[in-house]
């Protein structure tokens, strides 16, 4: 069973320090009242609830306080102990290590039942199988289930305080509607979704509140990885707090509704409310999108009903969003959701001036009613008890529906599962085909287990078999279309093409920027191939239950070492854990019989190797024969990761997760370590994640260090000294020596600009600065040609894809004598260069460079000019990054007829 009913319980040590923090007389009271909180009787035990104001000593969202998790987590354990209306349940842990919690709100009778009402709500979920009658016993007896997710981006800082009042409120509240909505729905709430984010934010905040640096924003990453990006993780699930989100959403609960309370800038409305404005994401159930209407409508009526203004719908907010939770959970027949408040300046309150009122994107065109937002908002002192009000609200009349309607919806949900089945049996496409037989085959097991992970249903065939003309092994999966989660299988497998009309045009012609990617297709961002499949599979498949994680094996007598594969992602993961081990590693240029780039590995400690293939999925296979002669060793690298203030780089917090995941070794360095210089004695490699030149170097402040570039943490204004970030000239400089004497410089997208502006490289990046109407490719996967003779493309295949963003570069050698220094290892094709996504001006890339190696010194920068690690995702592209940090044969990088060498 995936899901533990298991309720951690307040401890003696808990209430210690529960006490400590002037709760005594509440709890002695309590204890005192006859029944207590152990009381059986649920009314006694009601009575005894500290409200949020009592137990922190103020009001939720009062002016220029925050609660942090750890207190939040504390009183949720109170409540836990307390009410027999909430179960405390502990998911796992986040990615620094704390509880991270899910609260199930019901029924007492329905809470000792959780397992029962999960089965069937799963049920009908799927209900393949399942008749009608059979489905509407279902229906009579199940509970409407709720997600509603609160602070996921942690500097939106209402959002956590608001579940305090809000849970309380839905285990305390007496009458018919509060009953209803615990006797029909199981609402669980996350109270938060980054409470490594909550923790430091709250901290931060009240650490500077009332000096000159109150409100200013954190200096770093909310979320240790993604900052800001943690809501674009909803289908990839990298990050610990995805994976359990994940868990408990696709696969154990299956809710009718899911919500995620955000917060938006100031200047509109005051909340924005479901549903999305236009274009929408095609393929979902269409009862799934009219769910979200009345959910919104619901809202709207509840928070205009209270005298609540400036509440707007159908707005700022498109659904074709990025596949965060909100924005991909339609697409598992889920009405997915989000609330978006006004801010404030974190806790300390904003005047806004009439004036400062206007319209904004998206179906809001002017600052005036409209059938969509029938109140206006009239300006004045916005404070962040404002948003607490606007958001209970909003997360109370979603539970209030689905109490209202429990029978509607869970019959909707049964509706939803049968039609997209049968849509998918119908459809063109019947299936899609991952082969066996595959470039990386770990990285193909990689993405099937994810389409587990995401509650899909994978097939896989035992026998050989044909289909459309296409020949597939054995061990080849299939991922039917015939399933409740079509929608999602296509977005994730089938090529995508961004809309491109009057939705997506503005009044000139000039394209608008999608909310996020133009597509997400994660089997082209992995590399894989799948295929869609028109025809009926013939041939035996079997239903995958558990995750495909063959071991590697290593091949028992190899007196002469072994050989990987250079194909395989995660043999650069065992390249990293066997030079760790001071094995013997070298990298054949060429030689018959192997792929360049192969690794032969060598006396590594006895018994070393059998965990390493076991744990990477990599086979050792025997060398046989002589080692081939033109092979070159490979030196444990030594390799710095610039890690800046002003908010935090998300590339680069993305770029350590991935690090980390295929064990690289690396440190993190910040400004003074490179200003120091001397660089070239510490590291054989410096990475410069995409950033602007502005922001690295602080040259100019509000540059990308901002809102923009950074991980949404605020911009530099007010920041104390300690956190402003850049390593000006005197790092640029200390940058260039490293390069100069010997070392390698790795850019990723527009972090390109630093050794080309700088630097004085032979390059120009042919997209700078082109109109969008001229050129314009955001978030697609383009198809490129890789040179696998050339060490930095070793083990991609020659035809593969890269992931364009907008910033991405492509150069062009300029005409002088250094250009002789460059070499391109990967080009953009000549023609039918988009894969996937929104591309115009394809002729202004078309056979220019898309990566490039310019010799500089006795160093080399290396130039990717997309992202070939893009939030931890571009699994087609992490090996130009493996490879870049490995040192290069010698030979490729002589520039002089005496063959000085570089490491
Ligand atoms: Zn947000």
């Amino acid at each position: 069973m995936l899901w533990s009913s298991a309720t951690p319980r307040l401890g003696v040590t808990d209430m210690t320090s529960v006490r400590a923090l002037r709760l005594i007389p509440l709890v002695l009271g309590l204890l005192l009242a006859g029944g207590g909180p152990f009381s059986r009787t649920g009314m006694a035990r009601q009575q005894a609830i500290p409200s949020p104001e009592s137990f922190f000593g103020f009001q939720m969202g009062a002016d220029r306080t925050l609660a942090n998790w750890d207190r939040l987590l504390e009183y949720y354990r109170v409540l836990a102990k307390a009410s027999n209306r909430l179960q405390l349940v502990e998911l796992g842990t986040s990615s620094e290590g704390r509880p991270y919690v899910a609260i199930f709100i019901s029924s007492p009778a329905n809470l000792a039942k959780l397992d029962h009402y999960r089965q069937l709500n799963a049920r009908l979920a799927d209900p393949r199988g399942l008749s009608e009658a059979d489905a509407e016993k279902l229906v009579s007896e199940a509970k409407a289930v709720v997600i509603q997710s609160f602070a996921l981006h942690s500097t939106e800082v209402a959002a956590s305080q608001t579940a305090a009042e809000f849970v309380y409120d839905s285990v305390t509240r007496t009458g018919e509607e509060a009953q209803r909505m615990r006797d029909n729905v199981i609402s669980i709430v996350m109270p938060s979704i980054n409470p490594d984010g909550t923790q430091m934010i709250a901290d931060w905040y009240m650490k500077h509140v009332g000096t000159e640096y109150e409100a200013a924003g954190l200096p770093w990453l909310y979320q240790k990885y993604a900052g800001h990006d943690n809501n674009r993780d909803g289908f990839a699930l990298n990050l610990p707090e995805s994976q359990h989100l994940g868990r408990l959403m696709y696969r154990e609960w299956l809710p009718q509704a899911y919500v995620d309370h955000h917060q938006m800038g100031s200047s509109n409305a005051r909340i924005s409310i479901p549903p999305y404005a236009e274009p929408i994401r095609p393929g979902a159930d269409p009862l799934v999108w009219r769910e979200m209407s009345l959910w919104g409508a619901h809202m709207g009526n509840t928070l205009e009903a209270a005298g609540k203004t400036g509440v707007i719908g159908a707005a700022i907010y498109s659904g074709w969003g990025h596949m965060g939770f909100h924005w991909i959970t339609p697409f598992h027949n889920i009405a997915g959701m989000l609330t978006e408040s006004a801010s404030a300046r974190q806790a300390t309150p904003m005047f806004l001036h009439p004036d400062q009122l206007r319209g904004g994107p998206r179906g809001l065109p002017e600052y005036d009613v409209q059938t969509t937002m029938p109140s206006l908002w009239q300006g004045g002192w916005w404070r962040v008890r404002d948003i607490v009000e606007y958001q209970k609200l909003a997360a109370w009349a979603t539970v209030d529906l689905a109490a209202r309607n429990r029978e509607n919806l869970l019959w909707n949900m049964y509706l939803k599962g049968t039609r997209q089945t049968e849509r998918g049996a119908a459809a063109e496409v019947k299936a899609y085909a991952i082969p066996a037989s595959q470039h990386d085959p770990l990285t193909a097991n990689k993405l099937v287990n994810l389409l587990l992970a995401s509650g899909v249903e994978v097939q896989q065939a035992r026998a050989r078999f044909e289909v459309d003309r296409r020949v597939y092994g054995p061990g080849s999966f299939v991922v039917s279309m015939a399933q409740p989660k079509q929608g999602l299988v296509r977005w994730m497998l089938g090529r995508t093409f961004y809309p491109d009309n009057s939705y997506t045009r503005d009044r000139e012609g000039n394209p608008i920027r999608p909310y996020d990617m133009s597509t997400d297709t994660f089997g082209e961002f992995m590399g894989v191939q799948v295929d869609p499949v028109e025809a009926k599979v013939e041939v035996d498949l079997v239903t995958l239950e558990a995750n495909v994680r063959p071991k590697g094996t290593v091949a028992s007598a190899a007196s002469n070492g072994y050989v990987l594969s250079t194909k395989l992602n995660d043999t650069f993961r065992a390249v990293n854990q066997l030079l760790d081990q001071g094995a013997s590693v070298r990298r054949v240029r060429s030689a018959d019989g192997f792929t360049p780039g192969d690794f032969i590995v060598s006396g590594a400690p006895a018994g070393s190797l059998a965990p390493i293939a076991a744990e990477t999925g990599v086979d050792f296979v025997a060398l046989s024969g002589g080692a081939p002669p033109d092979t070159y060793e490979i030196r444990k690298p030594r390799i710095a990761m610039y890690q800046r203030y002003g908010g935090g780089n998300m590339d680069e917090g993305w770029t350590r997760l991935m690090f980390e995941q295929f064990d690289v070794p690396f440190t993190s360095i910040k400004d003074a370590a490179i200003q120091a210089g001397n660089l070239e004695a510490t590291y054989d490699v410096i990475v410069l994640p995409a950033d602007s030149v502005a922001a690295m170097t602080g040259e100019r402040p509000g540059g990308e260090g901002g809102r923009g570039g950074g991980g949404r943490g605020g911009g530099p204004s007010n920041t104390p000294p300690e956190y402003r970030s850049g390593f000006g000239a005197e790092g640029v400089k200390a940058l260039e020596a490293f390069v100069q004497q010997g070392g390698t410089l790795l850019t990723f997208a527009q972090a390109g600009d630093l050794p080309i502006q700088r630097f004085g490289l032979p390059l120009r990046n042919v997209v700078a600065g082109l109109e969008p109407k001229a050129f314009w490719s955001p978030g697609s996967t383009l198809r490129v040609r890789y040179d696998t003779s050339h060490p930095l493309a070793y083990g991609m295949p020659a035809d593969g894809l890269a992931l364009f963003m907008n910033g991405s570069q492509v150069y062009q050698v300029t005409s002088t004598e250094r250009s002789q220094d460059v070499e391109v290892f990967s080009t953009y094709r000549d023609r039918d260069i988009l894969q996937s996504g929104w591309l115009l001006g394809e002729e202004v890339i078309a056979k220019k460079a898309a990566a490039v190696l310019v010799r500089h010194g006795e160093g080399r920068v290396v130039l990717i000019g997309f992202r070939p690690q893009h939030r931890d995702q571009t699994h087609g592209t992490f090996k130009l990054v493996f490879n870049a940090l490995l040192n290069a044969p010698p030979s490729s990088v002589t520039n002089t007829p005496d063959g000085v060498g570089m490491r």
